[in-house]
């Protein structure tokens, strides 16, 4: 990943397909293996697993992904002399099984039909916990509900919060919610998707179908104190994203990025990882966010 790129996600954005397409590449050139340097910007051996391709016509050759200072002294290696690699791996893919999204929901009071989606993914890779990808977002989710609830808040439009199922490994959990949605007809404002580590919050990024674009300085000044610098536009989750096509406004939470990678998809990402502060610094900005929707609805902000 290049550290030059402040916003990490943008960095393992411009290298995923390194991982995700690499057997394939390698495989062409006839390569009989891949050892990947892993997405990560922590110097260590730890590898960081993640989702990859391989294509019917084209030998699927065996790839792992190796710890970044492994890498680094794989590559000093090779410099220097041949360098002979054994391979022994048990991973498999398993037939897929039946599974399911988990939902609670406060009933909206003047605007029932109207939803507004605060989500995460339940699931995770299977090194470590999971415990930032995405237990952080799940926790969250469900305690901006908890929140309402404790400050006997009742919401005008319905809010669901959403613990996605399946978002690693093909994302059934996201589509077939908003395959529901659409044949019940349900009218989805916005969907908010924290998927991105429990960490301080710095902002919040948000997509639509029509490409509008929304005038939250208002929200933004109502939100800075509590470490929120920007509402801008930019991917909101892999969850939520399903919903697209039927108008609903997808917002992300956006906290600091800079360790995320540190954990991503390996044996680091553990519970003990996860600062108490940080993560209930988060979910209070996001029930902020939901709150601020909910009362003021979103026609008012289009540009
Ligand atoms: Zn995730």
């Amino acid at each position: 990943m290049d550290p030059k790129k402040i916003k990490t996600f943008k960095a393992y954005s411009s290298c995923f397909s390194l991982r995700y397409n690499g057997a394939v590449e390698v495989a062409k050139k006839g390569g009989l293996g891949l050892l990947l340097r892993s997405l990560s910007l922590s110097n260590d051996h730890e590898p960081h697993t993640g989702s990859m391709a391989y294509h019917d016509s084209i030998i699927k050759i065996p790839a792992a992904a190796i710890g970044t200072s492994t890498a680094d002294s794989l590559h000093k290696f090779l410099k220097r002399s041949e360098v002979k690699a054994y391979l022994k791996l048990n991973c498999k893919q398993e037939k897929d099984t039946s599974s399911f999204n988990v939902i609670g929901e406060l009933k909206g009071t003047e605007f029932p039909e109207e939803y507004i989606v605060v989500g995460g993914h339940l699931d995770s890779w299977d090194v470590g916990e999971g415990a930032h990808d995405d237990g952080a977002g799940c926790v969250q989710s469900m305690e901006v509900i908890r929140l309402f609830k404790a400050l006997n808040y009742k919401p005008k439009r319905s809010i669901r919060a959403i613990l996605f199922m399946n978002e690693e490994n093909g994302n059934a959990g996201g589509i077939e919610y908003a395959i529901n949605a659409k044949k019940k007809n349900e009218k989805h404002l916005a969907a908010l998707e924290s998927d991105r580590g429990g960490f301080t919050p710095r902002g919040f990024t948000y997509e639509t179908k029509t490409k509008d674009h929304y005038d939250f300085n208002a929200w933004e000044k109502l939100l800075e104190p509590y470490g929120i610098s920007f509402i801008e536009p930019g991917f909101s989750g892999v969850d939520v994203r399903p919903l697209k096509p039927q108008g609903t406004l997808l917002f992300g939470y956006e906290p600091d990025s800079q360790r995320y990678f540190d954990f991503h998809h390996s044996d680091k990402d553990v519970f003990e990882t996860v600062h108490p502060r940080e993560l209930s610094l988060g979910a209070a900005c996001m029930a902020s966010l939901i709150y601020l929707i909910d009362k003021y609805g979103l026609s008012i902000n289009v540009n």
